[in-house]
């Protein structure tokens, strides 16, 4: 008789670690609780499908475990990523360093995934929602209910990713069914997510892009920072480097215990400080600002006009707001440190951020199953037998492929060990 092994949640974890169960001979059950696998997968990278990166670092990760994180990575990186899909036929190409399907369609990851379970004799079973998982006593086999139906299994994987997207499935009921097990979580907030901002000037600069270095500040220091396009909207600010930053504001909150369930709370907010001229060092800024004053400072110019072609005019004009002056007051009249204020807002413009947007908006969850609580191949030490792969497990990415990739890997190690470990003890 085969190992049968369940693993729940049919996404970009589960669909890897049931091939990778099977490929160990496993007799595989993939429950999924939508109608169809992978559908998250499909909204990846604008509909491209980062899938990788070509530079796997565990730096580019936040969890409570790294030195296991790091073993993971070394044993199923970007290496073994790439062999495995090309092993499914699916061609790649590296755009400086971010790994896509060459046709840039995500559905042509998930179509070869698909064909690829189907292919094994992987059982699929879809709209079928679990909703308990615990060892039956007489038969000490696991056991998996829910949407109506039982199954009873050797092993289970537990896939069911965390709680962002929750119209693509991850709706947080994986964390329930490890908390059944007797498991805790680490903290579960939204990541790579945009940020809301107390200030209520925002609408006066949506649509604003410019590239800038945020650094966030927690109780007068720096908690992290990050450089890249920055993007303005009515409530806040969006673009890579804030989503890079989101979770860290979010923790914040969190342990401010100021921040509400779903992103937005009644509090003072989170201090970013924003460069917009990050290139330009002190000096060289001080430098800029005297050109600009011997050049500029004559004539009839209006405050408007002597600060045109810095920064987008709709940023301009908020800092001069901001510094206490009108647009079309003359320059060379208007009180000079307010003018100096201008400048240094293009350098240090303070914001607030009171949370993010909601987990609809987030592409992950940071937090989750501790890794402390699983051994090096994902097994849980509460109940043997169990395993974690891929978001669930307190592991989350920076953008740039590294959280599909952390699907990848961990999938594959959840599902060789349910897989192999059947076969060690029978022999
Ligand atoms: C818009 C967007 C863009 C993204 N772009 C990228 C990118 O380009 N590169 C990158 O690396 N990462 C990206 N991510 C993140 C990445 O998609 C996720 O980290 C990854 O998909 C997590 O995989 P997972 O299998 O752990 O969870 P999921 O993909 O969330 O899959 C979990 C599956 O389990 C099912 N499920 C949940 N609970 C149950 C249950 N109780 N019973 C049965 N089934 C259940 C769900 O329906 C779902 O199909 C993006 C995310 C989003 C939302």
């Amino acid at each position: 008789m085969r190992n049968r092994v369940g693993v729940i949640g049919g996404g970009a974890a589960g669909m890897t670690a049931a091939l990778a169960a099977a490929a160990g001979g496993a007799q595989v059950t993939l429950l999924e609780g939508n109608e169809r696998l992978g559908k998250k997968i499909l909204s990846t990278g604008n509909g491209k499908c980062n899938l990788g990166n070509e530079k796997l670092d565990p730096e580019e990760y936040y969890t409570g475990s790294p030195k296991l994180l790091e073993k993971c990575l070394r044993r199923f990186g970007t290496e073994e990523t790439l062999a495995f899909f090309q092993g499914m036929g699916l061609m790649t190409v590296s755009r400086r360093g971010y790994l896509y399907p060459l046709c840039q369609q995500a559905s042509a990851v998930l179509d070869v995934l698909r064909y690829g379970v189907a292919a094994r004799g992987i059982d699929v079973v879809t709209e079928c929602k679990a909703e308990r998982l615990g060892r039956d006593r007489e038969t000490g086999k696991l056991r998996v209910s829910g949407s109506g139906k039982v199954f009873t299994f050797d092993k289970v994987i537990l896939a069911c990713g965390g709680c962002a997207a929750p119209k693509t499935g991850s709706d947080g009921s994986g964390y329930r069914l490890a908390q059944q097990l007797g498991h805790s979580l680490v903290p579960v907030v939204p990541a790579l997510v945009q940020l809301r901002c107390r200030e209520d000037y925002f609408k006066a600069v949506a649509g604003v892009r410019t590239d800038a270095l945020l650094t966030v500040l927690h109780q007068g220091r720096r908690a992290a920072e990050e450089r890249g396009e920055l993007l303005l909207t009515d409530y806040g600010l969006s673009g890579i480097p804030v989503f890079q930053l989101s979770r860290v504001v979010n923790y914040i909150l969190l342990e401010d215990g100021s921040r509400k369930s779903c992103g937005v709370g009644e509090n003072r907010g989170v201090e970013i400080r924003i460069n917009l001229f990050p290139d330009y060092a002190e000096d060289a800024f001080l430098k800029l600002m005297e050109d600009r004053k011997r050049n500029l400072l004559q004539g009839q110019r209006t405050v408007e006009e002597f600060f045109a072609g810095m920064l987008h005019k709709k940023l301009m004009l908020l800092f001069i707001r901001l510094a206490g002056l009108k647009p079309g007051e003359s320059a060379a009249g208007a009180d000079q440190g307010k003018m100096v204020q201008v400048y240094r807002l293009c350098r240090n413009w303070c914001v607030h951020a009171i949370g993010s947007n909601s987990y609809d908006n987030a592409q992950v969850c940071a937090g989750g199953v501790p890794l402390e609580e699983v051994t090096d191949d994902l097994e849980s030490k509460k109940v043997p037998g169990v395993y974690f792969a891929g978001e669930i497990l307190d592991v989350d990415g920076k953008c740039g492929g590294y959280n599909l990739q952390w699907a990848w890997c961990s999938g594959h190690l959840a599902g060789r060990a349910a897989a192999g470990k059947w076969k060690k003890e029978i022999h």
